[in-house]
């Protein structure tokens, strides 16, 4: 689950509150609160959408518990799964487009799950 926010990163840009299907974090003053762990999905959304490379999501989705955040950065951890995955480069970089496309559909499909699920009283 969501397990580390590192604050001297953070532009609080808030692209992780639009990004999370599971409405975990609220905006805030300097940067967003992680509200509503319980909700987590460990989907790793928010640290594809952080171009500050600043979320880091425990792989086990029971725990919430993080190396510091100089240990993150010294281990290449911060960021890594947005170079992995082609996001960390410019839109028009080519054969990873439609990878990276993948982030709006799939919020797009947790917003029509939401207003299902809410339709059902
Ligand atoms: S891992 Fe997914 S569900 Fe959890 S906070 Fe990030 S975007 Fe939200
Ligand atoms: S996406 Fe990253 S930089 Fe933007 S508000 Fe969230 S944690 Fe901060």
């Amino acid at each position: 689950m969501i397990a580390a926010l590192v604050e001297d990163r953070c532009t609080n840009c808030n692209a992780c509150v639009r990004a999370c299907p599971g409405f975990v974090f609220d905006a805030g003053a300097d940067r967003p609160v992680i509200a509503r762990i319980e909700a987590c999905q460990t989907c790793y959304l928010c640290e594809l959408a952080c171009e500050a490379d600043a979320l880091w999501v425990n792989p086990d989705e029971a725990s919430a518990s993080a190396p510091s955040p100089a240990e993150l950065a010294r281990s290449g951890q911060l960021g890594q799964i947005r170079r992995d995955h082609g996001w960390n480069l410019p839109l028009d970089a080519g054969q990873l487009d439609d990878y990276r496309l993948l982030g709006p559909l799939l919020n797009e499909g947790a917003d029509i799950a939401a207003r299902r699920y809410a339709s059902r009283g």
